[in-house]
């Protein structure tokens, strides 16, 4: 898998490169980072990537010219190490613009970057990108929420976090993806609480069914409390699980037990 990023700021990417999961699974080579700044790809003497806009208004806008500029050198690299790799070198690397108006991403989401080759991911900053750009080389947007950030790399960030630690074996056994919230050991429901030592913390003791060591007991508390935590908090995913067919008798039966009609 390999992503390319475009972003005025490519130091913020050390993080996912060098750091925690994704930073072992890069030194592993099991994805590969390159990162573009559109600074590189301008004419005048000021290195200017954004301007004022048009019909006014407040703050600036990126420029088409370099953003595509950009684009173009990123799929070019792409294309050049999937064919040293031996791999489909003309296959369409999807551009994924970071934006408030666009998909909002979810484990889903994640799951799709995570099944591809990897993709060409821009960050936008001011005011956003000049529209031109995204009409001649955007294919796909992604918004992380309903709030605004002042740049697309946070999002970035969290798309490549949220891909690379899908990808087979780059979480051992004990860190397994399939446990964790919207995923499918837990039937796209929300985790359930953890605990670790001590057993008594400030005089808060852990609930005996995790100390009891009988692991059906165990497994039956966890699907109750992400039961109960999932109805309390995200009813949306509860519904879901039910649609899909995921949820078994005992689960409706707690759930009926949960909230008396
Ligand atoms: N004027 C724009 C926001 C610009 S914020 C609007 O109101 O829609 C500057 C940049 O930050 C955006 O171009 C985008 O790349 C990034 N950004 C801001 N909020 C984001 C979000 N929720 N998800 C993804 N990217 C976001």
């Amino acid at each position: 898998m390999r992503f390319d990023v475009i972003s005025l700021f490519p130091d913020m990417f050390s993080v996912v490169r060098d750091m925690g999961v994704t930073g072992r699974a890069h030194k592993q080579d099991r994805w590969s980072l390159a990162v573009w700044n559109p600074r590189d790809f301008t004419h005048d003497v000021h290195r200017t990537v954004d301007d004022r806009p048009y019909g006014g208004g407040p703050g600036m806008v990126m420029m088409a010219e370099p953003l595509e500029q950009a684009v173009n050198a990123a799929k070019a690299a792409a294309q050049a190490a999937a064919a040293l790799a031996g791999r489909n070198a003309d296959r369409d690397i999807p551009v994924v613009l970071m934006s408030p108006t666009g998909r909002r991403f979810d484990q889903a989401c994640a799951q799709e970057f995570a099944h591809g080759d990897g993709a060409i991911l821009i960050c936008g900053r001011y005011e956003g990108v000049d529209q031109r750009f995204i009409d001649r080389c955007v294919t796909h947007e992604v918004s992380m929420g309903d709030f605004v950030l002042s740049g697309g790399e946070i999002a970035a960030l969290a798309i490549i976090d949220s891909a690379v630690r899908l990808l087979p074996g780059v979480l051992n056994d004990a860190e397994s993806a399939l446990q964790d919230s919207f995923n499918t050991a837990l039937t796209g429901l929300l985790d359930s609480p953890h605990y670790t030592r001590p057993e008594e913390y400030c005089g808060l003791s852990v609930p005996d069914t995790l100390m009891s060591g009988h692991h059906e007991n165990i497994a039956a508390w966890r699907r109750r409390q992400s039961l109960a935590l999932t109805a309390a908090r995200r009813p949306d995913l509860i519904e879901s699980a039910r649609q899909a067919g995921l949820l078994s008798k005992a689960d409706e039966k707690f759930l009926k037990e949960l909230k008396p009609a």
